[in-house]
């Protein structure tokens, strides 16, 4: 039996085994289906991890993490996990990709969000190098240039609003002539000098060279094409929480989940099912970003540390 099964080995999953066995638990394993690290090893760069400077990449910032968990105890099995569920004892079940099983006294699920790609020519070859989901992370590589916004709902505008403020001009390429978002936050835009609204427009190709990205093509409504030369592009297209694992046979959730799929988690990262944490970009307002993945996971550890103490001696 397992003291804590952790799902997932992001910064959330990795800072949770770590606070975990340097807090005296005893038996963690953290499941990660691939290489520990996850979404951020993909960045070219970070520079808001504080502390931490220089020029770095996603990898480098990660690299360290698994061996210091492991230093303390931190367990990991490099396997997916299908689902996790609950049997009458209240105790959890590990479902694995591989059939097997392993029971846990209590769980935390780390296992993020994937930003949907919106589909153009070049997305994937360029991500990373000037096609980007994240203007927190990589909207000041642009400081002072344009760029381009693509999508209509509250995440695409409201980003646009804050590159703004950091690009010279901001290009927002939406597929129709009316927004998702809300009126006031259409407003702003529309009053923003440098935001230029490219409407009835979508992506067609991004193109660039061994540097990156140096522009972006889109399809007008009418059919034409309109090239605009810039070094980035952001697509915020949408969301997809990978709340799988905690989907049960009958199709419900095993705890509380928001209209838009996130888990529900108090200030402590608990979950609506005791025993159950959820920490990082899977929860609800979870900030998307490594250093509140990290805090969340450290949170979450601290309180699994006292249920299974709890669990074990009552
Ligand atoms: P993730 O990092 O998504 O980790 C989840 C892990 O769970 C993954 O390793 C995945 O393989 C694993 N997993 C998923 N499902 C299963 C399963 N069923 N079984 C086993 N394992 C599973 N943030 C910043 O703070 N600064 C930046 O500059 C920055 N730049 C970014 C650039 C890019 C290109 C991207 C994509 C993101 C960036 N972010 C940045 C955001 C940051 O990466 C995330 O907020 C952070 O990684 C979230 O951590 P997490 O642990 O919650 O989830
Ligand atoms: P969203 O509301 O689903 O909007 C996605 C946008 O991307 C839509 O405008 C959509 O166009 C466009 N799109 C989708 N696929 C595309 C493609 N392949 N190519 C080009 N464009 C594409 O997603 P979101 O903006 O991330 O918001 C998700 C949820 O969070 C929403 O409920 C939103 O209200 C909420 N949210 C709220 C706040 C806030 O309250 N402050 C902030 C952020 C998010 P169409 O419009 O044509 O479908």
């Amino acid at each position: 039996m397992l003291d804590l099964a952790i799902i997932g080995g992001g910064p959330a999953g990795l800072t949770a085994g770590l606070y975990a066995t340097r807090g005296g638990l005893k038996n963690v394993t953290m499941f990660e289906k691939g290489m520990p690290g996850g979404q951020i090893t993909q960045s070219s760069e970070i520079e808001n991890y504080p502390g931490v400077t220089g020029e770095i990449t996603g990898m480098d910032l990660m690299m360290p993490w698994p061996q210091q968990c492991q230093k303390f105890g931190l367990k990991h099995e490099m396997i997916e996990v299908t689902q996790v569920s609950r049997n009458s004892a209240g105790n959890f079940i590990v479902s694995l990709g591989d059939g097997t099983t392993q029971e846990a006294l209590s769980v935390i699920v780390c296992t993020g969000s994937t930003p949907r790609r919106a589909g153009f020519t070049g997305e994937d070859t360029f991500f990373g190098r000037g096609v980007s989901t994240c203007a927190t992370c990589d909207g000041f590589f642009y400081k002072g240039k344009e760029v381009v916004v693509i999508g209509g709902g509250d995440t695409a505008l409201e980003e646009a609003l804050h590159l703004a403020k950091i690009c010279s001009k901001v290009y927002l390429v939406h597929r129709r002539d009316t927004f998702r978002a809300a009126p006031n936050t259409v407003k702003r835009v529309e009053n923003t000098k440098n935001i230029e609204l490219v409407l009835n427009a979508s992506p067609k190709e991004v193109y660039g060279d061994e540097m990156g990205v140096t522009g972006i093509t889109v399809v007008l409504g009418e059919g034409s094409v309109r090239d605009i030369e810039v070094p980035g592009v952001f697509t915020f297209v949408g969301n997809d929480v990978n709340n799988g694992v905690l989907q049960q046979d009958d199709g419900t959730f095993l705890c509380e989940m928001s209209e838009r799929g996130e888990v529900m988690v108090t200030l402590s990262m608990a979950t609506s099912t005791p025993g159950l944490y959820a920490a990082g970009d899977m929860r609800i307002e979870a900030p998307k970003q490594v250093v509140s993945a990290a805090g969340d996971g450290a949170v979450a550890a601290l309180q699994v540390i006292a249920y299974v103490d709890e669990k074990l001696h009552s």
